[in-house]
Formats: structure tokens, sequence, C-alpha cells
């Protein structure tokens, strides 16, 4: 038995590189991978902190800073600093124009239908363009760190994102120079980071938590099989610890008896507050008073007014709890764990309510704001192939099948069918003496083989000249549990074999599976009109080739007359395929079909009359 293996790749072996996981934030941005002792670990390039502020800061030159050291700039030149691009990620105009004042640049509105843009000095940049400088810069960072080469990643989006914001996080990662493996759901990452939906045996429903700087969500997610699914995520898109410290110096403004309007003219005591504020909240997590000064204004607060300040923004957010458990059809009866993600869940306020509210204990291990980037990092190792334990999918997303007569794909293994399975089909040849069988596998939905996704071809070779339609080709497909599909060929009449293996899902992400049933489903007409047509010329070709065949072996048989005609019929129904009209081919075959019946019958009272005569046929 002949074993052919096939590289899927683009033919190229492919070196074992890493493949980090990226959290790509509206306020923090970072970078993770799996190091040898397979461990997730966030990265930490040259001391200069985990957490990438989501800033890009444009200097008069041109020069581009992105993260703490574009912060800065946030105070002295706000309108040359992008912060919250996440915010405008795929986004139309019209999309945002209701908190256009949001921003402190220019977000340009040419055409309320397309996608938005932002005006930087004399330049217009794009979204995906500035979202793609953040990852250049984690790249970056994770290649100096790493010291290697990085150019494959998972980066994550909410689960709210809609596709038009999916394929912008996609295009910026192409745009930074990564591969983007996979887009994942922000909650389903941070469920992978405390092993929650790893074990393919265990069916899970759990409430994601995520408050971040600007942003809140929630998301109830069910793992059944290592599937995530998102039964509801709920939330609001301008609520976060950013308001906490508006809160704060508001507070601040009231105790010293300052006067709001003169203190936001004054935009460097209101950034000088508003961190100060934001120093104070973080304080919380470990002390419960802060007490510092700025200037002659009092910066002190205990930890028990703050929570009394934040309890109706927090307040909110358990609404929001609700909300997404009522949409999901559930109670808190049927949430198994609660995971806490963003920075703001640190807050201790935060946890307990959450933790009340769901009534049970929360996870926070994990460093929350870490937590999204190390599930993003397992995830790509899932997909690097190094988790073998893990099962990637459970069902097959495309069917699977194999090329017939006229380009057609045969269906072997459906769409959807739970792995492991079998599938299998007997074939013959078409010609005489034919000793090759091209056997072509391909994965889709649609009818033309050449709209599908081609995965092997190989030759059965060796199978002993015989009459078409003779040799019994078997062919089988194995899928298993890993998804890799193994094809094997038997030529039951001589046992000549020959068996392939292939892994369907390598290189092909989530969205092109989506756009291949999408098309099947757009061109399911034109697919089956395609498909009759195809038939009946194959039928066609069939129908040519038995009946030359006929008067090459026994046109002594017949009249010329009956040969004229029959020649004849062959020109027309050859028109015909030519023609491709699927109704005409199929009436001249009824046609040379009828008129050639008797000649058969004849050579077969012939072939008994020969054989009553004593002597053997040819
Ligand atoms: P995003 O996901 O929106 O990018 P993050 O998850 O990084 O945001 O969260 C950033 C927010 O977390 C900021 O508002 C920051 O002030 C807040 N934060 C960070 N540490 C703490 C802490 N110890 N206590 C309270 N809030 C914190
Ligand atoms: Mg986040």
């Amino acid at each position: 038995m002949a074993k052919v293996s096939i590289n899927l790749a683009t033919g190229s072996i492919q070196k074992e590189d890493i493949i980090v996981g990226i959290d790509l934030g509206t306020t923090n941005s970072l970078v993770a991978f799996i190091n040898p002792d397979k461990d997730p670990l966030v990265i930490n390039d040259a001391g200069k902190g985990v957490l990438v502020p989501s800033v890009v800061h444009f200097g008069p030159t041109g020069e581009v800073l992105v993260g703490n050291e574009a912060k800065e700039f946030l105070i002295t030149d706000p309108q040359n600093t992008v912060f919250s691009v996440k915010r405008l990620l795929g986004r139309s105009y019209h999309d945002i124009e209701n908190y256009k004042d949001f921003f402190s640049y220019k977000v340009i509105d040419d055409d309320t239908e397309s996608l938005v843009k932002i005006k930087v000095g004399d330049k217009f940049y794009t979204p995906i363009e500035l979202s793609a400088l953040i990852l250049k810069e984690l790249k970056a960072r994770a290649e100096h760190a790493l010291k290697t080469p990085v150019n494959r990643a998972v980066i994550t989006v909410p689960a709210y994102f809609n596709d038009s914001q999916r394929q912008a996080t996609r295009d910026a990662g192409k745009l930074a120079g990564l591969d983007v493996l996979r887009i994942v759901n922000e909650p389903t990452a941070a469920s992978l980071a405390y092993g929650i939906g790893l074990n393919p045996d265990e069916t899970k429903t759990i409430a994601v938590y995520d408050l971040g700087g600007g942003t809140f969500d929630v998301s109830i997610l069910q793992i059944q099989n290592g599937i995530f699914e998102v039964l509801a995520t709920n939330g609001d898109t301008f609520l976060g610890g950013d308001d906490f410290d508006r809160i704060i110096v508001d507070y601040w403004i009231e105790k010293n008896q300052l006067n709001k309007a003169d203190v936001i003219a004054n935009n460097e005591l209101a950034q000088q507050l508003r961190l100060k504020a934001e120093e104070a909240k973080k304080s919380f997590s470990h002390q419960s008073l802060f007490n510092e000064k700025i200037g002659d204004i009092w910066c002190t607060l205990d930890r028990a007014d703050f929570e009394q300040l934040i309890l109706p923004k927090v307040q909110q957010t358990i609404t929001c709890c609700q909300n997404a458990l009522k949409d999901a059809k559930l109670t808190t009866a049927d949430i198994d764990e609660v995971i806490m993600v963003g920075g703001s869940t640190r807050t201790a306020l935060v946890k307990k309510m959450v933790s009340e509210f769901f009534a049970r204990p929360v996870h926070d291990d994990v460093n929350p704001d870490e937590v999204v980037a190390l599930g993003a990092a397992i995830q790509a190792d899932i997909l690097a192939g190094n988790r073998k334990d893990i099962l990637l999918l459970d069902v097959t997303p495309l069917s699977l099948g194999i090329e017939t007569m006229g380009g057609l794909m045969d269906v072997i293994i459906p769409r959807n069918s739970k792995v492991p399975t079998k599938g299998g089909r007997q074939y013959t040849t078409s010609i005489d003496g034919q000793v090759n069988m091209k056997i072509a596998v391909y994965q889709g939905e649609r009818d033309l083989i050449k709209e599908n996704r081609k995965l092997a071809e190989f030759n059965l070779k060796g199978i002993p000249s015989m009459p078409a339609g003779f040799p019994k080709v078997d062919i089988n497909f194995l899928l298993n549990a890993d998804g890799i599909l193994t094809i094997q060929a038997i030529e039951l009449r001589s046992g000549v074999k020959q068996e392939v293996e292939v892994k369907p899902t390598y290189g092909i992400t989530d969205e092109q599976v989506e756009q291949m049933l999408m098309d099947s489903i757009t061109h399911a007409k034109d697919d089956i009109s395609q498909r009759m047509i195809i038939e009946a010329r194959t039928e066609g070709e069939q129908t040519i080739y038995t009946v030359e065949n006929f008067l090459r072996k026994h046109g002594s048989h017949i009249t010329a007359e009956e040969t004229e005609k029959t020649n004849e019929h062959l020109v027309v129904l050859k028109e015909a395929i030519a023609s491709g009209d699927k109704d005409q081919i199929l009436k001249r075959i009824d046609e040379i079909n009828e008129f050639t019946r008797p000649f058969a019958e004849r050579l077969m009272d012939e072939a008994i009359a020969t054989a009553m005569r004593g002597k053997s046929i040819e």
C-alpha cells in the first residue's frame, strides 16, 4: 500500500514559529505567548510595562509614538493624539455621530455611509491604520522580548463586535504584518485563561463580566464540546473606570469649593486631577484612605466614600447582567462560573456586587487586565496544534467530497457531521482499459468543484485493464477527532489500494468557512442548473463513447445505412453538448438510444445463434 503525504500549506514546510495572543483594547493593549513550559505569559519588553495604552501620537515631523509616551500628549497635544480608536473600528460616521464630541481629535464625516476617517494635521487615517500602529508596536515588543520574528497572531474582540468590526480588526492585523489566524471573542479568551472550556467533555454556562476603562460588557456563554456559543451580551459602551475617575474629580472640586467651569478651562489642572483620581481609585485595592495635594487643592478620599460615589454606576452594570440573563432566558442559578475581566474589576465594590448578584464567588485570581491576552495565547497554542488533547471542532464545518465527471462535487461527508465520522462510496472507470484513476478531494458546499477548496489529489494506479464500468473503486473518508481526514481508495477486484491524509481545517479561518457557506446559499440556484447541465453533458459524452466503441467493434454487424444514420445522430448529439442546452442534450441522448437499441438486440441474437452453432464468440 502506497502512502502519499500531501502538504496542504503553500507547498513549503511550515517552520515552527511562535503565535502570539493580542488583546487590542480600547484603553490598553497587550500581547502574550506560551512559553516552552506551556504557561501563558504576558510580554513586558525591556521593563516598559505589560499594558500598552492604546494611544497614538503624531509628532510635528511625522514621527509616531504609541503607548505610554503617546499618552502624555493627551494633555499637551490632544489634537494630534488618538485614543479609543477601537470605538471607531469598522464604524461609519452614521454609527458614531451621537458621540462624536467624545473624541478630541477630528473624526471626518465626508460620507455618512462609508467608514470613518481621522484627520491628524493634514493627513487622513483610517481606524484600521491607527489600530495597525498599535499592533505593530505590540509585534515589535514581542519580537524584541522573544528575540524571534512574530508573524502570526490571534486577536481578540468584544463578543458584540459585528462582521465589519471583526473584519476591520483582521485588516489592521494584516496591515501590521501579522497573519491573523483567528479573531476570538474576549469572553471566550478569558474563559480559556481560567481553563474553562478546555475539557471537551464538559458543558457549562458562564458569565463573563468585563469592566474596562471606557466600556462595560457582560456575556453569557454556553460551552459544549469545546465550542463557545454566545447566548447573550449586554453592556454600555460608555461606562467604565474612566467614569469612576470623573466622579472622584467632581467630588474633589466640590470639597475644595472650586468652580467646575474654571477647572475644565484649565486643561492642565483638569488632567492632573484626573490622573490623581485614577491613582486614588487604584490605591483602594490595597489601602482605605487616599490623602494627597495638587498645589493647595486637597485630594482626599476614603474607600467607603468612594464606594458610595460609584455605587450607581456599578448598579447600572448589574442591571445589564440582569438583562443579559433575561435575553439568554436564564436565571443566576443556571450560571456555573462567573469570570471577572478588565482593570476596573479590581475595585472591591464591583467584585462584591457581582458576586452577590450571581450568588457565587467570582473568578478573579488571573490578573483582570491580562486575562484576555493570556487566553488569546492559549487559543494561539491550540491553533498551532500544540495541544493535542484539545478538540478544535466537534463538527465538520464544510462538506468533504471528491470530484466526479464534469467537475462536479460528490459529497462523501456532509457538513455538520459529528467527528469522528466516516463515509464512502463506490466508483468505477469511464473508459475501457483505464488503469489510473484521479481522486481529487474537495471541501465546500458548491456543486462545482472549481468553487470549492481543493484539499488533495492523488492517482490510484495499477488498476488492471478492464472495460469501462467494470472496476469497483471504493473510496472511503475517515475524519478523526483531530479533524484529520484519511482518504482511502481500493479497487476491489484487484485489491489495488492507496491512502492519503489531509487536515481540512488547516489554513482556513472561521470567516472563510462562513463565506463558503454563504456563497453556497447565494449560488444554490445557479449551482443546481449548472449541475444538471454537467450531468447531461457527462451522460452525453458517455453515450458517444459507448456508441463509437460499438461502431468500432461491431460495425460489421450493421448495415452501411445504419452506420451512416448513427453517425448523423452522433453529430447532432455532439452539437447539443457543445451548445450546453441541457434539454437538447437529453433529447438527443434519447434519440440515439432509441435508434441503436435494435442493434444491440440483433447482436445478442446473433451471439446466441452463434453459440448454438457451437462456436465461441470472440
Ligand atoms: P480596556 O479593556 O478598556 O482596554 P482595561 O481592562 O485595561 O481596559 O482597564 C482599564 C481600566 O482599569 C482603567 O480605567 C484603569 O483605571 C482601571 N484600573 C486599573 N487598575 C485598577 C485598580 N487597581 N482599581 C480600579 N481600577 C483599576
Ligand atoms: Mg478589555
